[in-house]
């Protein structure tokens, strides 16, 4: 038997109607901020992410699923989605065109991890950027427009806060970070001490427990903040305050990406096992230009709908009320008919027409198993007469309705 790949799971029904269930509302909530929609390739150019993302990433390091095309072109399946909106941003010559652009995307991205519960290797993002807009208050915007999201699905989270300072002030606390892993270099991991070499500030990020408890001593990003990261980051604080967005400060997150500086931000859930992030986002004003377009202003953040998902389903009950119509015939000539007349109904409502002549009890049976709260049914009598006969599965109510008034009869529904 051919099987899914490791780490790719179908969404069948329920799941699909939570997934579009989610990505409605984000959609949603985000054209209320002003974002909206784009849509960029799955597939990319290598370089793209090795550029964006940064080759000290796990992302491009580890997890990428990479390959040649039959033109010898390397190519990527997409980690993430920033890259590729920026990619596009720069090709429509927007960075030129200057003034402010607000997009949203959901898709699928992919990341050759080792699969676990809330981690798989094709998951579901969905993400926001906002192009040219400099001010702390865009960050604040998108901040307040996915605790508002995570808050109409129900999910609770905690937001942590930090701020990553300028590209000089991340100079200045790099080279302190430095001496203190040279100072501590006999009791980190291998992994960190590679990172000590290719982008320290990682080290932060570490899952080795062991480095961790080093780390609580490490010096802290936020001591370096120059005045214009810690005056955008105080207003930042207060903005949220003023708008009831509750956060933590966090002074060791930092984005797993290469290219954020100031605003860092994550919200974090405990549902799924320990400290899970369900979004993060931040600033990332270098990577316009970093990826050969006009130096712009860039901020954005990206949910994973397969974590929130699993949080949701952990409560909520998926199954919708019975609803729609099921149009069934008794006899093979009125099966056209029916055909029809399902036709005609979807002009107010859902109608699935059965196409094979079955017994009323038999229609009946199939119409509640489908979930159907009608079910219409033609026999001779109905189809001389130009009448259906319509029976309510909730309440039981049967009665005739003309062909005619179909569909305003059901326009309520
Ligand atoms: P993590 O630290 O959990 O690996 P990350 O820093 O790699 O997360 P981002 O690149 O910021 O994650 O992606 C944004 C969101 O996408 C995450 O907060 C998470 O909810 C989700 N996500 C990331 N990787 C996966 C995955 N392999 N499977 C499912 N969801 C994922
Ligand atoms: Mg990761």
């Amino acid at each position: 038997m051919i099987t899914a790949l490791r780490g790719m799971k179908d969404l069948l029904p329920p799941t699909s109607i939570l997934y579009e269930k989610v990505i409605k509302t984000c959609t949603k909530i985000a054209a209320k901020y002003g974002y909206e929609s784009i849509h960029t390739p799955h597939l990319e150019a290598t370089s793209l992410f090795r550029r964006s993302v940064g080759e000290s990433s796990d992302i491009v390091g580890k997890e990428m699923y990479q390959f040649e095309d039959k033109g010898g072109n390397d190519v990527c399946l997409r980690p993430e989605g920033t890259a590729g909106v920026v990619r596009a941003f720069i090709e429509a010559k927007l960075d030129r065109a200057g003034g402010v652009h607000r997009w949203c995307y959901a898709g699928s991205m992919f990341r050759y991890e080792r699969p676990q519960k809330g981690r798989l290797r094709e998951f579901h993002q969905f993400g926001v950027e906002c192009f040219g807009e400099g001010s702390v208050y865009e960050d604040a915007n998108i901040i307040t427009m996915a605790y508002e999201i995570l808050k109409s699905l129900e999910i609770k989270t905690t937001l942590k806060l930090n701020s990553l300072g300028t590209a000089s002030d991340m100079a200045e606390y790099k080279k302190r970070l430095i001496s203190f892993l040279d100072a501590n270099d006999a009791h980190i991991c291998e992994d960190c001490k590679r990172r000590k070499q290719t982008n320290p500030i990682r080290v932060l990020d570490c899952k080795n427990e062991s480095c961790q408890i080093i780390y609580a001593n490490a010096p802290l990003i936020t001591d370096s903040l120059g005045d214009e990261a810690r005056t955008d980051f105080a207003l930042l604080q207060d903005i949220l305050r003023q708008n009831g967005v509750e956060y933590e400060l966090d002074a060791r997150l930092v984005r797993g990406l290469d290219y954020y500086c100031k605003t860092a931000f994550e919200f974090v859930s405990d549902e799924i096992g320990a400290q899970s992030a369900v979004t993060g986002g931040g600033r990332y004003d270098r990577l316009v230009e970093y990826l050969g377009g006009r130096a712009s202003y860039g901020v954005g953040f990206a949910m994973g709908i397969e974590r929130l998902m699993a949080i949701m389903a952990l409560k909520q009950e998926t199954s919708t009320m019975p609803n729609g119509v099921y149009v069934g015939s008794l006899d093979d000539e009125f099966i056209p008919l029916a055909f029809s007349l399902a036709n005609r109904l979807r002009k107010s409502v859902k109608a699935v027409s059965c196409y094979e002549p079955r017994k009323l009890a038999k229609h009946l049976q199939a119409a509640n198993n489908g979930g159907f709260k009608y079910a219409l049914i033609i026999g001779e009598d109905e189809a001389r007469s130009e009448q259906a006969w319509v029976k309510n599965l909730i309440n039981g109510d049967e009665r005739r309705i003309k062909f005619d008034t179909l569909v305003q009869e059901f326009c309520d529904e």
